[in-house]
C-alpha cells in the first residue's frame, strides 16, 4: 500500500530531459504543466523542495551550441549562463502563482563540511518556514572535481538534499516510466516493477551498470539515489516526467512509477 498522500515534504528532482527539449532550449509546454501542478501541491500545505538540472543544457541553447562543450572551463562558463537563465525562469514561472523561489548552489565540499552542511540545513527550514521553494543545484560554475570525475549528477545529490532537509519523499521525474525488468526501449518483453521493498543484486542489475545503454546506465545513478534516500529512511519514487498530471495521480496513491521502499528502522 502506498502512503504517498501522507507526504509532507518532498524532495522533486527535475532533469535536463524534463525541463529542454533536446536543442537545450526550455520545453515550455511541459514547463508550465509542472509549474502549475507543484504550485498546487505546494498550495495544499506540502514543503517542496527542487532539485534542478539544466544549467549546462540551458547555457548551452542560449549561447546556440549544438551540444554541451567537452572542455572543462566551457562547461564550468556555460553552466554560469544557463544556472542565471534556469533561475529566470523558474522565478517568472512560479510568481505566476505567487509562490516565492530561492537558490542554492551546492558542491561536495560544502556537504562535507560540518559547519556549511549546517548552514544549508537552516536555510532551507528558513526558507521552507517562509512558504518559499528552494531551488537547488550542483554548484557547476566551481565544482571542478564532480564536472571532472563526471559523478556531477543530480540523482545523487537529490537523495543528499533529501537526506539533509529531513524530506519524507524524494521524487525523480525523468524520461522513463519507472524501473523495468528490462530496457523497455529494446526488450518488448520488460515488465514494470512498481514496488521494490530492498535494493538487491537483482535490482542492481535489472537497473544495469555503468557502460550499458542510455536509460539503464541513467537508471543507475538513480538506483544509486535510491539507496542513500532508503537508508535514510526516505520514500523514493520515479516516474517519467512527460505528463505532469499524473502527479496528481500519485499523490492519491494511485500506482504511478517505482516507489523504493524507506528502510524501515531508519523511516522519518
Ligand atoms: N548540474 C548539471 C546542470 O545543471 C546537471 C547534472 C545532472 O543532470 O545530473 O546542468
Amino acid at each position: 500500500m502506498r502512503n504517498i498522500s501522507e507526504k509532507k515534504r518532498i524532495v522533486i528532482k527535475l532533469g535536463t530531459s524534463t525541463l529542454a527539449h533536446k536543442t537545450g532550449k526550455l520545453n515550455i509546454r511541459r514547463m508550465t504543466n509542472l509549474v502549475r501542478v507543484i504550485s498546487d501541491l505546494h498550495n495544499s500545505g506540502r514543503d517542496i523542495i527542487i532539485v534542478s538540472s539544466g544549467a549546462q543544457g540551458l547555457g548551452s541553447g542560449k549561447l546556440g551550441l549544438r551540444e554541451k562543450p567537452k572542455d572543462i572551463r566551457m562547461k564550468q562558463a556555460v553552466a554560469a549562463i544557463g544556472q542565471c537563465e534556469l533561475m529566470h525562469i523558474y522565478d517568472n514561472m512560479f510568481e505566476r502563482y505567487s509562490i516565492t523561489v530561492a537558490q542554492i548552489l551546492l558542491t561536495k565540499m560544502i556537504i562535507n563540511n560540518p559547519n556549511h552542511c549546517s548552514n544549508f540545513k537552516n536555510t532551507i527550514e528558513s526558507l521552507v518556514g517562509l512558504g518559499v521553494i528552494p531551488i537547488v543545484n550542483e554548484n557547476d560554475a566551481i565544482a571542478i572535481d564532480e564536472l571532472e570525475l563526471e559523478i556531477g549528477e543530480n540523482d545523487s545529490l537529490s537523495a543528499l538534499v533529501a537526506e539533509l532537509s529531513g524530506a519524507d519523499l524524494l521524487l525523480i521525474l525523468s524520461d522513463i516510466d519507472g524501473l523495468y525488468t528490462g530496457d523497455p526501449r529494446t526488450d518488448p518483453s520488460a515488465e514494470p516493477i512498481t514496488v521494490v521493498e530492498e535494493i538487491t543484486p537483482e535490482i542492481e542489475g535489472v537497473a544495469g551498470g555503468a557502460g550499458t545503454t542510455l536509460g539503464t546506465g541513467g537508471m543507475s545513478t538513480k538506483i544509486n539515489a535510491a539507496k542513500i534516500a532508503t537508508a535514510a529512511g526516505i520514500d523514493m519514487v520515479i516516474m517519467n516526467g512527460r505528463d505532469p498530471e499524473l502527479l496528481y495521480d500519485l499523490f492519491e496513491d494511485k500506482e504511478i512509477g517505482t516507489i523504493f521502499k524507506a528502510k524501515k528502522d531508519n523511516e522519518v
